[in-house]
């Protein structure tokens, strides 16, 4: 007799736990730890009411632990469902590191972003896009700049001028190795252009005549990325963070990515915890 009444509330409060649980993790979404907590607090409560009338302390305590993992499991499922509504943005932001990178968990992993390499990547898929559409997207500018060039960069130039401008640079002959610059890609607007064409034509002057534009394309488009994100460090406010998380969302990061470097890295509780010799 008395064996059963504890058995009656743990089942109870595993009941409540259970549809708890499940209601928790269809709705939460995003807000997967947020229901959690409260979940986990409501089966508490609902395994207190229970247990205490048949004395039963421990059992239902035991019970709506039990009840409790059935809501984390829940909202655990509830977080893959985030993942593939956009990876990134389901990843919760825990601040910023050194200005420089970005540090998030998810789950029980600590997921650290670069955000030079991050902004790198996804103006490169888009310069991509655009390139192998028609053109880089291009911005002409109010006062066109003069740009007094060597002979070997003029060379360079004139040899790349329809491809230049399909990277969205509006170049016009001047005179001698003078050239007028008077558009450039929308995504480099702002930056130092007069660095970024020498960069380029750098890259142009030293093809021969085994490699051709197409040779280097995708390293061009990649200086350009580069040349058009902060590359010093920044703090970044939390709209610009998840504006950048959408970003990525929207980026295919299965290629290759342009300067071969990681955009993010992982490090698991168990990796966590082998470095401080824990368990
Ligand atoms: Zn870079």
């Amino acid at each position: 007799m008395a064996g059963s009444a504890p058995d009656a509330a743990a089942e109870g409060a595993a009941q409540v736990g259970g549809q708890v649980g499940g209601q928790v993790g269809g709705q939460v979404g995003g807000q997967a730890v947020v229901g959690r907590v409260a979940a986990a607090q409501a089966v508490a409560q609902a395994g207190d009411e229970v247990a205490a009338p048949v004395a039963a302390e421990i059992e239902a305590g035991t019970a709506a632990y039990v009840a409790a993992e059935i809501v984390a499991d829940a909202a655990e499922g509830a977080v893959e469902e985030a993942a593939e509504a956009g990876y990134f943005s389901s990843l919760s932001v825990i601040g910023q590191f050194n200005a420089s990178y970005i540090l998030c968990q998810q789950g029980t992993d600590l997921v650290l972003i670069d955000q030079h390499a991050a902004h790198e990547r996804v103006a490169f898929e888009r310069l991509k896009g655009e390139f192998a559409g028609k053109q880089v997207d291009s911005q002409g500018l109010l006062f066109p700049e003069t740009l007094d060039l060597s002979f070997r960069e003029s060379a360079a130039l004139l040899e790349n001028l329809d491809e230049l401008a399909r990277l969205g640079f509006a170049l016009e002959e001047f005179g001698g190795t003078t050239w007028l610059l008077k558009g450039v890609p929308q995504i480099l607007a702002g930056s130092e252009y007069q660095r970024i064409i020498r960069d380029i034509l750098e890259e142009l002057g030293s093809l021969g005549r085994s490699r051709t534009f197409s040779d280097v394309q995708e390293d061009i488009l990649a200086r350009l990325a580069c040349h058009s994100v902060v590359r010093g460090r920044r703090n970044l406010t939390e709209q610009e963070v998840l504006a950048l998380f959408s970003q990525m969302d929207l980026t295919d990061f299965s290629s290759n990515c342009p300067h071969g470097r990681p955009v993010l890295q992982r490090i698991t509780l168990a990796e966590m915890e082998k470095m401080f010799k824990r368990g």
